[in-house]
């Protein structure tokens, strides 16, 4: 695993630089089906390689080529929905399929939802929305509590965690490389325990609610992700 989060840190760090074609801000690439002719549309959120043909989600039986262009304001007009290709984080590339993993460390480019826990578009929040009769995603409920509830559920809790376990917890505006969290408004909060470090990010307003040190940066992240949460029992007194 080390080796791979070596290789997609010298992906990401290089990218930038490499000799290759920059397909960002290039408009909306057309797709078409070979067996039932229909149009495919993407753009370039990141730099990096795509592939020339995609499996069509029409008819699932064709080949999709890539065909054409249009300028985004096109697209735009004609309410076309487009999808993004993206690298994916090293949380979900940790998800994925050898073969996929390859990819992505030679450079590939994926689409956005077809990414391990992808987040939902724009679209399909306003369309669950719009059925749940709610206004915002956050106002959803399972019957018993909403997805705000949890998230303020999650962040007492934790602060709790942090307060009962104080000389292992800290805080911090940037991450390791010393960048702000998510460009800015949110910091990161970590316990270290025997079994690594777990690490949650929250919104600025939380910020005094997690009674720890603060770091000028974060901790080495040692590549935990959610299912690592259960490190957090390894914790004694
Ligand atoms: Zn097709």
């Amino acid at each position: 695993m080390k080796l791979i989060k070596e290789k997609y840190d010298e992906i990401v760090a290089g990218i930038e630089y490499a000799d290759m074609y920059d397909g960002r801000e290039c408009g909306v690439d057309i797709y078409r089906c070979d067996k039932c002719g229909c149009n495919f549309f993407t753009r370039y959120k990141d730099k990096g390689v795509t592939p020339f043909t995609i499996k069509c989600r029409n008819c699932n039986n064709g080949t999709a080529f890539h065909e054409d262009s249009i300028s985004e304001m096109i697209a735009s007009s004609l309410g076309i929905i487009v999808h993004n290709w993206v690298r994916p984080t090293f949380e979900q590339l940790m998800e994925l399929d050898d073969c996929m993993v390859e990819h992505v460390l030679n450079g590939g480019l994926m689409l956005e939802d077809e990414l391990p826990n992808c987040p939902m578009t724009g679209e399909q929040k306003d369309l669950i929305c719009k059925i749940a009769k709610v206004k915002d995603i956050g106002d959803l409920s399972d019957g018993f509590h909403t997805f705000n509830d949890l998230y303020h559920q999650r962040v007492v809790l934790f602060a709790a965690l942090v307060k009962a376990y104080r000389t292992k917890a800290w805080k911090s505006w940037k991450h390791e490389d010393g960048k702000d969290c998510f460009g800015g408004g949110w910091f990161i909060v970590g316990i270290d325990t025997p079994e690594g470090s777990y690490t949650y990010h929250y919104e600025e307003k939380y910020w005094g609610l997690f009674d720890c040190i603060a770091l000028e940066k974060a901790k080495h992240w040692d590549g935990h992700t959610s299912k690592d949460v259960t490190r957090l029992l390894s914790l004694q007194e």
